[in-house]
This record gives structure tokens, C-alpha cells and sequence, in this order.
């Protein structure tokens, strides 16, 4: 269905309030590509977004992680960001933000944090080109929005999630490093925790995992994690610590990641890192959200704290390199445990609030 024809659209056009709509589908606007989607993925933070939640975009057009195949090629585009050819029927992976390269953070080489990068989000559905979101028949991939051509072979369903939860892990513990031999705690095991694992793995890295809910730690143990910290059994702040510490040679991890999304799990995570480690903050992305914090402790244990939102955009191309290369090593394919169709977007939504199903995907056709 190339341009001109009819797609429809999930709008959100206020929280909790979601619109199907539909729209003519215009041609591409020079270096823009007009994609239709194969599979859109329902996230986290589509659920912050959904609820009212997100910092920055209350309503618009739903959506962000995406399998796309290639519709129309806008004037001028010849390759992916890689610079391998595209032609019309391509599978494509699109990084969900724009990186503008002008403004003060791409100025400055920081381009995961581009000042530019929700632009196309919060956008009305009537301003064309419409389809700004993956929770459509169709998307725009807009001119300086990076994206690859996926790998040969590659699962559609695993390769729809490669450009939220692993670009973004494979960033963050880029930033922090993780080496071979270390001792890494991963607090919660979702989407991200359980990519932790798998990346922190393949560095020949020892992971431990925070969980107390049955299914993750399950999925955590299939992930191949070498030891569970079940909350539920060590229920205090102190028998964690204990526990990790009896893990690590009683002197804690080398790096704690947290993925857990809860402010006091950020507040813990510098009890369970050793002397002069490291801790990655990615999971809290909601401000305003407080939580009591040692930072005596901090200094007296010289932790280095990191946090990162989103990703230099490349990082999409590793992250599906990745996945092509180790997918057989991991069960990325059970993650997406429950289809949709696009017209029953807000079943999917509940569903993955209620946390019933680990990651939904929708299917718009
Ligand atoms: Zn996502
Ligand atoms: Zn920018």
C-alpha cells in the first residue's frame, strides 16, 4: 500500500483516551521514508505515556518500537545510516528519536541527549504527515531520524524490540564498561534487566539478579543469569547487601544496573556495589518520584553513579548486530508472548500493565 491510499493510526488524545484514525498516506518528503509496519511492539514507557506519566509528551500519536518494511523511498535517500542499500520491500529498524545534529547536546557529541529528539512525537495526527507513530498501518521515518536495514535471517519479533530496551542497555553499560570477570547486579528483571544479562554475559561478565516475582526470575534463569537475589526471601535492604556480598567475595559487585524502575531500588543499589564500583541508573525515568538516599555512603564507598536516557543512535545497528549473532544463545523469541491487533491497542495496553504478558506486539494487518 504505497502512498496515496487510506492507513489508520492509534492517537492518544489524551491519557487514557485512545483514538483509531485514519488518513490518506502521503509520499515521503525528501530524505523521509514512508514504511508500512510489520510489528509494533508495546513498551514501558508507552505505558508512562498512555497513563499520563512521561515528562515530555502527554498525547499524539502512539508508538515507538517498530519492524518496518520499506514503502517509499523520499528524494535522496539511497541507503540506511550505515550505508547499505535500501530498496522498497527492505526490513527496517528505526531508532524512535530524531537526532538533530544542531542542537547544544548534538553540539557537543552527546547525541542520545539531541533537544530535538521528541519532535516528531508529540505531534497532532492531523499535521501531515500524519503517521508518526508505530501504532499505525504506516510510518514516517523522518529525515535525520537514523535507521538500519536488518540482518538477513533475523526473527521479525525479535528484531521489532531492538531499538528500545537493547540499544539502550548497550549504551548504558558501554558508558559505564563492563569487563570480563566482573560481578554485575542487575535490580529487575524486564525488558531491560534481562538484556543486561544477556549483553553483561556475552562480556564474560558473573550477573546476579534483584527479583521477587516468579515469572522474571524464571525468564532471568532462561536469560542465563548465574545467581537469583529473591526479595521476597531476603526481604530487608541489609539481607540484600548480605547476600551480594556472600556472592562477591564479601566485597560487592563491580557494577549494579538499575532497571527496576522503583526510586528506593536507586537508594539500594549503592549498598550492593563494592568500594570504588560502579552503578548504572536507567530504570527511573519519571521525575518527581523521591526516595531516601545515603549519600555519606556514596562518598565513603567513592561509587561512580552513571545514568543515560535513550542512545547514540548507532547503537540501534550494534544492537541488531548483536541479536543476529547471539539469538540462538538466549530466548528472545518468548519474550514477545502475546499478539494484538491494532484495533484492540487499548486490550494490549492493559494487558501489559497488568503485567500478564512481557512484551505485546501489535499487528496492523
Ligand atoms: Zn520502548
Ligand atoms: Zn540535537
Amino acid at each position: 500500500m504505497p502512498s496515496g491510499d487510506t492507513g489508520t493510526l492509534a492517537y492518544l488524545a489524551e491519557p487514557e483516551r485512545i483514538e483509531l484514525r485514519e488518513y490518506e498516506v502521503p509520499p515521503p518528503e525528501p530524505g523521509a521514508v514512508l514504511t508500512e509496519i510489520e510489528r509494533a511492539n508495546v513498551c514501558g514507557s508507552e505505558l508512562h505515556i498512555w497513563r499520563g506519566h512521561h515528562p515530555e509528551v502527554k498525547n499524539g500519536v502512539l508508538g515507538h518500537e517498530a519492524l518496518c518494511r520499506v514503502d517509499e523511498l523520499g528524494e535522496g535517500v539511497e541507503t540506511d545510516y550505515a550505508g547499505t542499500p535500501i530498496e522498497p520491500g527492505d526490513l527496517v529498524a528505526p531508532a524512535y528519536f530524531v537526532t538533530c545534529r544542531r542542537c547544544a547536546p548534538c553540539q557537543a557529541g552527546q547525541f542520545h541527549l539531541c533537544e530535538n529528539a521528541y519532535e516528531n512525537w508529540s505531534k497532532p495526527p492531523e499535521e501531515p504527515p500524519h503517521f508518526h507513530g508505530t501504532f499505525a498501518t504506516h510510518y514516517f521515518i523522518h529525515p535525520d531520524q537514523y535507521f538500519y536495514k536488518v540482518p538477513e535471517g533475523l526473527d521479525p519479533g525479535i528484531a521489532a524490540g531492538a531499538n528500545c530496551a537493547l540499544s539502550q542497555i548497550m549504551f548504558g553499560l558501554d558508558q559505564t564498561g563492563v569487563d570480563y570477570d566482573d560481578t554485575v547486579v542487575v535490580q529487575g528483571a524486564g525488558g531491560l534487566g534481562l538484556n543486561t544479562i544477556a549483553y553483561a554475559n556475552e562480556q564474560g561478565a558473573e550477573t546476579i539478579v534483584v527479583e521477587g516475582v516468579d515469572g522474571r526470575i524464571e525468564r532471568a534463569e532462561q536469560f542465563g543469569v548465574d545467581h537469583v537475589v529473591d526479595f521476597r526471601e531476603y526481604d530487608t535492604v541489609e539481607a540484600r547487601e548480605e547476600r551480594v556480598a556472600a556472592l562477591t567475595g564479601g566485597v560487592g559487585a563491580d557494577l549494579a544496573v538499575e532497571v527496576a524502575g522503583v526510586p528506593d531500588a536507586f537508594a539500594e543499589g549503592i549498598h550492593l556495589v563494592r568500594k570504588g564500583g560502579r552503578y548504572l541508573e536507567m530504570g527511573n525515568v519519571s521525575p518527581g518520584h523521591l526516595t531516601e538516599f545515603d549519600p555519606g555512603l556514596l562518598t565513603r564507598k567513592s561509587i561512580d553513579i552513571t545514568s543515560v536516557v535513550r542512545y547514540d543512535p548507532w547503537y540501534l545497528s550494534r544492537a541488531l548486530e548483536f541479536l543476529a549473532a547471539n539469538v540462538d544463545d538466549y530466548p528472545y523469541e518468548d519474550l514477545i508472548d502475546a499478539e494484538f491487533d491494532l484495533v484492540d491497542v487499548d486490550e494490549a495496553l492493559a494487558a501489559s500493565e497488568g503485567r500478564e504478558v512481557t512484551r505485546a506486539t501489535l499487528l496492523p494487518h
